[in-house]
């Protein structure tokens, strides 16, 4: 009888401090040895020479649309992709499936879907929406990990935005729960104003959605939701920050006491406003993209670490409501989870040199810390033995054929991507190798293990 189910031996394990050459053993689908030259027997020896061992990556920020909206994503094909871009758990977000997840029943049905079919382990938010804020104590029993709420319209009319009492109401029931609240931060006045005039004019390009989304409406968005969170004494996270000066506000806030944290996205780090321009509508978001120095301010706030992770916002729609030259028309998100590590592989470490142990922190253990997932996003002794194998050198353009969503778009195809995932290992059973899923559905709830720890990020 073999002493642990598997060794991995010989890969470079990327730990808080940087990275150092070591096996380790898995046992029960938890990290039980680690050692520069571990003995012992294992019914499975991986030899991981020449590659480097990630904590699997924790994607913050996912729609997979299910259940109601499974034509869109679903929990199959979307963790498929996560698999394949070296992700081992998820983070949902209640809007985009049907019904969104405000309440008990909600959450349950969401529940049997990602158990019938997710590949990797997942956690839900719960919405905010007007009228529910009575029932965020039975979402919190449910096990969420935090609540979001929407300042701007949404493209769902079934997750309708928070307006300001609800939102601030909202907060301090979460801060009674100890848990965080997650906000779309974009001012709805401006935004939606814009939007008529733009739309009853008949100004529909790329250029005029972008006009329609300024900047100032993400700026005044997050210090209200700030203001809020300090009143409150809420932990608030602002989602996909499309600029270096809003994450500049969330750093500023934090230094005087506010427990405040913000991710940003692939997108917003590789993409400009005339990747938009070129691309089309499958490079449509909100936030807009932006132009190229907002994208080189937000690189230079996560070298400062003012950025708590960097997150997909994978938020996936069916070829025809990308269809059209009308940009106010079409969906507004981007198919990307299945890149996210890429994207910061080659544009943070290769490109700009920001460590690996830095791109372990923003796509794994800050996740995990944030949102009270004790056994994940670590390479240590005791945790979930969730891992991702990657080549660091290898190349690979990017191909419609290569993406494993249900459907194959993405702004990101085309690209050329230096680090390449050639394994993926959810605690200790492998769904992803050279190139091919491997497993069988195998994917957990993720509930929080402990109230939210204050400014930690
Ligand atoms: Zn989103």
């Amino acid at each position: 009888m073999a002493e642990y189910d598997s060794i991995i031996r010989g890969g470079r394990l990327i730990g808080i401090d940087g990275s150092e050459e070591a096996d380790f053993a898995i046992a029960d689908g938890k990290i039980v040895a680690i050692d520069p030259d571990l003995g012992g027997t294992a019914g499975e020896e991986v030899d991981a020479r020449g590659l480097y061992i990630f904590p699997g990556a924790i994607d913050a920020h996912a729609h997979f649309n299910e259940p109601g909206r499974t034509r869109w994503e679903g929990f199959a094909t979307g963790t498929r992709a996560l698999a394949a871009g070296g992700m081992t758990s998820f983070m949902e977000m209640p809007l985009n499936a049907h019904p969104p997840t405000c309440d008990t029943q909600s959450f349950n049905l969401k529940l049997a879907a990602a158990r019938a079919s997710s590949l990797v382990d997942y956690a839900f938010y719960g919405g905010i929406v007007p009228g529910n804020v009575d029932g965020l104590e039975e979402l919190a029993g449910c096990g969420v990990a935090g609540f979001k709420a929407f300042m701007s319209t949404t493209g769902t009319p079934d997750f309708q935005a928070a307006d300001d009492l609800t939102l601030y109401e909202g907060m301090q029931k979460a801060a009674n729960l100890g848990l965080p609240v997650l906000v779309h931060a974009e001012n709805r006045t401006i935004t939606d104003e814009l939007t008529r005039r733009a739309v009853s004019t008949l100004r529909t390009s790329v250029r005029d959605y972008l006009d329609s989304r300024p900047v100032v409406a993400e700026l005044e968005a997050i210090n209200r939701a700030i203001l809020f969170a300090g009143e409150t004494g809420c932990s608030l996270h602002i989602v996909h920050v499309s600029t270096g000066r809003g994450v500049a506000l969330v750093a500023a806030a934090r230094a005087r006491g506010v427990d405040v944290t913000c991710e940003t996205c692939p997108h917003y780090l590789l993409l400009t406003e005339d990747d938009m321009e070129a691309l089309g509508t499958v490079a449509k978001c909100a936030p807009p993209l932006r132009p190229r120095r907002e994208l080189e301010s937000l690189w230079e706030q996560i070298f400062e670490g003012n950025v708590g992770f960097v997150a997909s916002d994978h938020s996936p729609c069916p070829p025809e409501m990308k269809a059209g030259e009308d940009f106010f028309r079409a969906w507004g998100g981007i198919s990307g989870c299945q890149s996210l590590l890429n994207v910061m592989l080659d544009e943070g470490y290769h490109k700009r040199g920001l460590p690996l142990e830095e791109i372990a922190a923003l796509m794994s253990r800050n996740v995990a810390d944030r949102f009270g997932f004790l056994e994940k996003g670590r390479l240590e002794v005791g945790a979930d033995a969730d891992i991702a194998l990657v080549d660091l050198d290898a190349s690979f353009g990017l191909r419609t054929r290569d993406l494993l969503y249900r459907h194959r778009l993405s702004p990101f195809v085309g690209r050329t991507f230096r680090g390449r995932v050639v394994r993926t290992m959810v605690r200790g059973m492998t769904v992803f190798q050279e190139g091919r899923i491997v497993s069988a559905p195998i994917g957990r709830l993720l509930t929080p293990q402990k109230k939210i720890a204050k400014g930690k990020l």
